[in-house]
């Protein structure tokens, strides 16, 4: 973990400076509706602490739990059974935004392999 950035979106989203949409929040997630949706719900949960993606993330595990707990809770508040979860973890496989996020979809189908 490192301090927050001031250079980084999601932790301006987190801190409220920069709108967003929130559908969830506790005191270690912030969850806010994507600008681009990809399917009928589609959310970023994000820890309020500043991590650049899910393997530095997952050298803390309090963090780690407190963030997949956090998906948990969005998805059983939305009532939710089926969606997918993904942790986009460099460049080359898209990720454009260095503090980690979990995103949830849901509500369309999906195939697998992902494109
Ligand atoms: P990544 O490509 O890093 O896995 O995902 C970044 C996500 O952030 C994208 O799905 C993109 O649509 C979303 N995004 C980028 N800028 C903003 C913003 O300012 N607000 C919100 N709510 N979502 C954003
Ligand atoms: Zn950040």
């Amino acid at each position: 973990m490192s301090a927050p950035d001031p250079d980084c979106l999601f932790c301006k989203i987190v801190a409220g400076e920069i709108p967003s949409t929130q559908v969830y929040a506790d005191d270690d997630c912030y969850a806010f509706a994507d600008t681009n949706p990809q399917a009928p719900t589609h959310v970023l949960v994000v820890p309020r602490a500043h991590f650049t993606d899910v393997a530095d993330l997952a050298r803390d595990a309090k963090a780690s739990a407190a963030l997949l707990a956090g998906v948990r809770a969005f998805a059983a508040q939305e009532g939710l059974t089926d969606f997918r979860t993904v942790f986009n973890t460099g460049r080359e496989v898209g990720q454009t935004v260095f503090h980690t996020h979990a995103h949830v979809l849901a509500g369309r189908p999906f195939t697998w392999p992902p494109g």
